[in-house]
């Protein structure tokens, strides 16, 4: 997955005030601009009463207006809401949920490149997002410690250079695709320069949540180069998928990228078979495959979303009698020190 910052924040690359002069600002970025800030508001627009007390633990409310217009006015409970509204519920502090649970803080030795798993690196390529997910793992990561400046990229690209062994360049962070196009397609450019490097990936909820994203200068670079190229979006529920990500997801298919979908299971947003047989069926008809189901990373200030192993192995055992396979997420578990994403199976 990714992890998260607001991109407010004045160290943003991608924030409007710092295009460079006389350039044009993609309407995406506008867009992220009317983005709702304040619960208060996003509250108002929804027609529910203002919140009181709620405190945010350093992770501000950031909720682009189109996701906003997919929740249902004056439900409490919508499930797009629950994943983005600070809730009281993230004071809890029970045992076990800690700020670095699957074990990433301090493990790179190049700064911003993840080498945990055989033949992929993830570049942690920014730490800004388009939307705040209250159960996000990377809440507390260390972005103030991301490598900064020009091409600051320069020092990863290197290191997998140098390693014949790599195959998959991952972008992730944050989101990688708050950064502006020309940065995007320098890396990846650069990428592509690197013999042993044949496939590119990244991980992104942009096409979900601010689908204007997908324009014509994202999709100008996704085209040409030659590397071969998997988005991985991520959707937790049906209702997540409108009209404006179906377009985004063909307009993706269209040059030339294969589309996965990772989601995250979670309590009192789509805990039940048929929200994700919905979701499996919702995303195939937009052209995307499930990818991952991920357990929950037990990150503090997250407890409320947690699903039971039992729960969670009743739920993919129902959705393997009802849907064909390859519509049947893996359910996986993060677990550090481990060679690979933890697929979750019953106990004997
Ligand atoms: C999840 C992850 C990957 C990708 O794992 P896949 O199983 O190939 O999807 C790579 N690097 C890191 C650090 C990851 O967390
Ligand atoms: S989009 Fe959501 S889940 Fe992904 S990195 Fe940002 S906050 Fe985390």
């Amino acid at each position: 997955m990714h992890g998260a910052r607001t991109l407010a924040e004045p160290d943003c690359d991608a924030t409007p005030g710092r295009q460079a002069k006389g350039a044009r600002v993609p309407s995406w970025q506008n867009e992220l601009g009317q983005a709702f800030r304040r619960p208060a508001d996003l509250l108002a627009f929804l027609g529910l009463p203002a919140p009181t007390n709620l405190v945010d633990h350093g992770f501000p409310l950031l909720v682009p207006r189109g996701f906003a217009a997919r929740m249902t006015p004056g439900d409490a409970q919508d499930p797009l809401l629950r994943q983005v509204l600070v809730s009281a519920e993230e004071s809890l502090d029970p045992p076990g949920f800690t700020d670095d649970p699957v074990g990433e803080i301090g493990c790179a030795a190049v700064p911003g490149l993840l080498r945990k798993y055989r033949g992929r690196a993830l570049l942690v390529a920014t730490g800004a997002c388009a939307v705040h997910c209250r159960y996000c793992f990377r809440r507390h990561f260390p972005y103030a410690d991301l490598p900064r400046g020009e091409r600051w990229w320069s020092a990863a690209l290197a290191a997998l250079a140098a390693d014949p062994t790599i195959e998959e360049l991952i972008l992730s962070g944050g989101d990688p695709l708050t950064l502006p196009d020309q940065q995007l397609a320098a890396i990846v450019t650069e990428a592509a320069a690197i013999p042993h490097l044949s496939r590119l990936r990244i991980h992104t909820r942009l096409p979900v949540v601010l689908p204007s994203r997908v324009d014509a200068a994202l999709l100008a670079w996704l085209h040409s180069t030659r590397l071969q190229t998997v988005v991985v979006i991520h959707a937790n529920h049906p209702a997540e998928i409108d009209g404006e990500v179906a377009a985004a997801c063909a307009r993706l298919r269209g040059a030339g990228v294969l589309l996965l979908n990772q989601s995250v299971l979670l309590a009192g947003v789509n805990d039940a078979p048929s929200i994700l047989a919905d979701l499996s069926r919702r995303l195939f008809a937009v052209g995307v495959l499930p990818y991952y189901l991920h357990q929950l990373d037990r990150v503090r200030g997250a407890s409320h979303f947690a699903v039971p192993d039992a729960r969670a192995l009743a739920i993919t055992r129902e959705l393997t009698s009802v849907l064909p396979g390859y519509l049947v997420p893996k359910l996986v578990r993060e677990v550090p020190g481990e060679p690979a994403k933890m697929a979750l199976t019953p106990s004997p």
